[in-house]
């Protein structure tokens, strides 16, 4: 597929107010000049947003044929596999086995699932006093906005983009800044296999301008958003002018809990890749890991040999398993909190430095610190990078009340061999997700999203149908 630049807006490619550059982090090179929509493009974008809303071609178009077209996307991605998956990898950094087999499958699997609910989305039929029928319509809210960030571009779009359009909204996309291609790429596929014009406009810009003028556009029925919980605030005070519905996806600081009973070899893995994976800038990493004390030198030897083991370098090559951060930004962010936790008398058992590849790129190793205690800045804060955060825990009681020492709460993990501590655990942890003896697991058909700092709102499965619909009672007289 050709790289696009321009603004999708009602079906044709359009220019903006202004360019932005897009970087290939692993070489620090310029991909391609991106044009970025201002406030009058944003109004154009929602203005041929509502119309193919509103006209007949979508509106009543059949259910089945509306499952159609969310199915012949996911075979359009599909049959462009290699393409998408080498331009995500150029634009993020991110390994391209972890493009090419996890995120731009699931991107395929994800539009295969909500396909499948765009015929199924019932209401229901409610007893009520006297000679009434009344009856409940799921009907879509109109022109939903959709702002994702630079860690999973098109899977997390995918995430808002296949849900919305099986209730039959029609949806604006706005990438991250960092990351615009591979949506600009999903709009012109939706084009092609006979989506109506404007009913995915893609509009990538900064946050500032184009994310804010979507957000505060009162022709935006809903925003759907993804991010930092800081940028989620910022959205949720501009979304009251206009009182839109809103979904908030927000950051993480997810314990990962190993007891002593655990099998070490897979808890080792386990808590390598619940970190390392998309090189940390992942908002559900395991980055607060507690080792029940026991066996905290074992557990903590192997798991310095593994970080130290995982291969950075040119994400293109097969074996790479950590890419370069998104941006310089990033990078220099992500080795402040490397020289924080020094500071503050962590001991680095694994990595800590920046790294390159032919003395280009935002790499860093595989970090990992041990001696961490949970006033430190790593144990704290979201810090989007490979850095892992080690503790210690006494006991069931102790790991539950270290784990929740957070305001995030999106995802935790725990490995045991022992069913009753694994469920007291997971019933017991503020997380919107737990896994057990395994970790980043996901699946289309699973609810996603936060308890507390972490946002409300759910991505994913059936929960995800709710953002997305609105609910109509109906009262029938009888008599
Ligand atoms: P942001 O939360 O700022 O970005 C997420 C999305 O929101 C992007 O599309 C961004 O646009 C957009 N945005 C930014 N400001 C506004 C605004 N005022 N109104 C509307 N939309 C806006 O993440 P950053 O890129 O700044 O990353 C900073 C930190 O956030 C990371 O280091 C990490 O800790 C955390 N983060 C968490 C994520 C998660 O999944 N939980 C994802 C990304 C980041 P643009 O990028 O073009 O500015």
């Amino acid at each position: 597929m050709k790289l696009r630049t321009k603004l999708l807006i009602d079906g044709a490619w359009a220019d903006g107010h202004d360019r932005f550059e897009t970087v290939n982090p692993a070489t620090e090179e310029v991909i391609a000049e991106i044009e970025e929509a201002g406030p009058e493009q944003v109004d154009a974008a929602v203005r041929s947003a509502r119309e193919a809303f509103e006209n007949p071609d979508w509106r009543d178009l059949d259910i089945h044929r509306r499952a159609e077209l969310l199915w012949k996307l996911a075979d359009a991605v599909e049959a462009n596999l290699p393409a998408i998956a080498e331009t995500e990898t150029r634009d993020n950094g991110k390994p391209l086995f972890e493009s090419s087999k996890i995120d731009i499958p699931f991107v395929v699997a994800n539009l295969r699932y909500f396909a499948g609910w765009a015929d199924k989305l019932a209401g229901d039929v409610i007893p009520v006093s006297g000679p009434f029928l009344n009856y409940t319509r799921r009907e879509p809210l109109g022109v939903v906005g959709a702002i994702v960030p630079w860690n999973f571009p098109l899977n997390l779009a995918s995430w808002k983009v296949a849900p919305a359009l099986a209730c039959g909204n029609a949806v604006i996309l706005k990438p991250a800044e960092e990351t615009p291609l591979t949506a600009l790429l999903l709009g012109e596929l939706a084009l092609e296999v006979g989506f109506p014009p404007g009913i995915l406009n893609v509009i990538p810009g900064r946050g500032r301008v184009t994310g804010q003028a979507l957000v505060e556009h009162p022709g935006v029925d809903k925003i759907a958003f993804t991010g930092s919980t800081e940028t989620g605030r910022t959205v949720m005070e501009t979304a009251a002018g206009t009182l839109k519905k809103l979904s908030l996806e927000l950051g993480g600081k997810s314990p990962h809990v190993v007891f002593a009973d655990a099998d070490l070899e897979a808890a080792v893995r386990g808590v390598t890749t619940g970190i390392y994976y998309g090189k940390g800038e992942v908002c559900a990493a395991g980055s607060r890991l507690f080792v029940e004390e026991p066996i905290r030198n074992e557990f903590l030897e192997k798991l310095a040999g593994r970080a130290t083991a995982t291969t950075v370098g040119d994400p293109m090559q097969p074996k790479t398993r950590l890419g370069p951060l998104v941006s310089k930004a990033q990078h220099e962010r992500v080795l402040e909190y490397i020289e924080s936790g020094r500071a503050e008398g962590a001991k680095v058992l694994a990595g800590g430095n920046a790294t390159d590849v032919d003395g280009r790129g935002f790499f860093v190793e595989a970090t990992l610190f041990a001696d961490v205690t949970p006033e430190m800045k790593i144990a704290r804060e979201e810090i989007f990078g490979p850095v892992l955060a080690a503790m210690t825990f006494t006991d069931m009681d102790d790991a539950i009340v270290r784990a929740n020492q957070t305001d995030y709460g999106l995802a935790a993990g725990v490995w045991t061999r022992d069913v009753g501590k694994a469920h007291r655990f997971a019933s017991g942890v503020r997380a919107g997700t737990v896994w057990v003896n395994t970790y980043n697991r996901y699946d289309p058909g699973s609810p996603f999203g936060g308890f507390k700092a972490s946002g409300f709102g759910r991505d994913l499965g059936r929960q995800a149908l709710e953002e997305y619909t609105q609910t109509k009672s109906i009262w029938v007289s009888l008599t």
